[in-house]
């Protein structure tokens, strides 16, 4: 009788333990055929329960208490053809940054050395330009065969790419390409008028149908609707693959744009945002990107909690400020956040916080080669 007893008990802890992976697998299943009525339901959920559901997923996939770390160094800077409203970088826009024209490889190879030696596991370059001319491409080829020989993952942010230049960038070892849906289709027109949504789509076919990783996100705060965030990440979501990274900007208001008086958004749907995406996207890096330092450390665990498992730190983010280095290693250590490393690199973990800390007077080199 007792062993009986026993027996049901262990075969209804089976039954739990099976409807409990059921349900996570559930959870987590990738899907690429969300719908806006479903997504609206999701941003219109109760905090509390969208916040528990995001963290949930997160847990299935990663290790809740690790980010990954990238450095972002702009390669070449302003002057750019193309009229994005929020950008410092577009021509079209009055503002006072200082034009560069494209860096050096040996320029850019010592960002990167530090760049590792801060903690940074990938090394990100991005130009202001439409789409990379032939004459550019040796350049930007020699920098990512420098960058990998690091040890570094590599991402570069170029513009459009045609199929041939993607294939010369997978072909050199590049392992990410970003390259932002922005907003949604139908607020696209607001922002950009100098190049489709489409030709974004078509870029990142090209990056995908050469072998690379997708990087794609937008940005928050471009005087969209809400229905219009929902609408960008079904963008996101339903590309199959999904991109393997998923940038979440907070737009960062630059005197001289037509952005630059636009309202504040409400910081509640910026977390909203990325626990959403979290959900829509439970395999991909979602990055907690520019914006940060408009945002208290208590918003950005939030962002943590909310299911962002990716920064950029160490520089500034292109045209935007990013906190200082430190400011984020002492958040990491309040909140018990450890950085991705590459696999068997303890060594180099262990060194992250002393080094980063101690190398904070040498953040003028990333100063000066970013926008
Ligand atoms: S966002 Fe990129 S493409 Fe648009 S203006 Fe700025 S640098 Fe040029």
């Amino acid at each position: 009788m007792q062993l009986g007893f026993m027996s049901d008990l262990s075969s209804t802890a089976a039954d739990l333990s099976t409807v409990q992976s059921q349900a996570q697998s559930l959870n987590s299943i990738l899907r690429h055929n969300w719908n806006l009525k479903e997504v609206n339901a999701l941003f219109a959920m109760p905090f509390s329960d969208l916040m528990f559901k995001a963290q949930t997923i997160h847990r299935e996939n990663f290790n809740p208490n690790e980010v990954q770390v990238s450095t972002l160094l702009s390669i070449k800077t302003g002057a750019c053809p193309e009229d994005c409203k929020y950008c410092s970088q577009s021509a079209r826009n009055k503002t006072d940054l200082e034009k560069e024209s494209l860096l050096a490889v040996e320029k850019v190879l010592e960002a990167a050395q530090r760049a590792k030696e801060m903690g940074s596991t990938r090394f990100c370059m991005g130009a202001a330009w439409r789409n990379p001319k032939e004459r550019d491409m040796p350049y930007v080829l020699d920098m990512v065969k420098s960058v990998k020989a690091l040890g570094m993952e590599t991402c570069m942010t170029l513009g459009m790419l045609s199929e041939d230049q993607a294939d010369q960038l997978n072909g050199a070892g590049l392992d990410y390409y970003n390259h932002n849906l922005d907003t949604s289709p139908e607020h696209y027109n607001q922002i950009i008028t100098t190049r489709t949504f489409q030709d974004r789509l078509d870029t990142l076919t090209n990056v995908r149908s050469a072998g690379m990783k997708v990087c794609s996100g937008g940005i928050v705060g471009l005087g969209e609707k809400a229905v219009d965030r929902a609408s960008l990440l079904i963008q996101l979501a339903n590309l199959s693959p999904q991109p393997e990274s998923v940038p979440i900007n907070m737009l960062v208001k630059v005197e001289g744009t037509p952005l630059a008086n636009i309202d504040d958004l409400e910081s509640f749907d910026f977390i909203r945002c990325i626990a959403v995406a979290r959900i829509m996207m439970p395999h991909s890096h979602v990055r907690l990107s520019a914006g940060r330092t408009a945002m208290n450390e208590q918003m950005q665990a939030m962002c943590f909690l909310a299911g962002a498992n990716s920064i950029f730190y160490g520089c500034k983010l292109l045209t935007a400020e990013n906190p200082e280095t430190n400011q984020d290693i002492a958040l990491f250590e309040k909140l018990g956040i450890n950085t991705e490393t590459v696999v068997g690199d303890t060594e180099r973990s262990d060194n992250i916080v002393k080094t980063a800390i101690a190398d904070q007077q040498h953040s003028d080199l990333f100063y000066n080669a970013s926008v």
